[in-house]
């Protein structure tokens, strides 16, 4: 038998993003405004995140840019991503 826990994450609900590096493991959290940009670089390693100024980054931004207007548009559903294998990871931590 297999047993999986489920968890939804509500648009509305989300407030910030992370950015975890690759290089050094550090965690950059963004609030979720009009005043998010997409990092350039880790601000513990200098690792250059090059992808900023290029496609990949601006479709980033409108992503989060469209996370935001979400929240205004009241929709008659809220929307949500459901997240599985959450059993996996917290075994990885303890
Ligand atoms: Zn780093």
């Amino acid at each position: 038998m297999t047993i999986e826990t489920k968890a939804s994450i509500n648009f509305a609900d989300i407030n910030a993003v992370e950015f975890h590096c690759k290089q050094c493991g550090a965690i950059l959290i963004r609030k979720l405004d009009e005043m998010l940009r997409v990092p350039r670089a880790c601000g513990n390693c200098d690792a250059q995140w090059n992808f900023a100024d290029g496609p990949e980054g601006q479709e980033l931004l409108r992503f989060f840019r469209r996370l935001l207007a979400y929240r205004s548009i009241g929709f008659a559903f809220d929307l949500r991503l459901q997240v599985v294998g959450l059993d996996e990871e917290l075994k990885k931590k303890s």
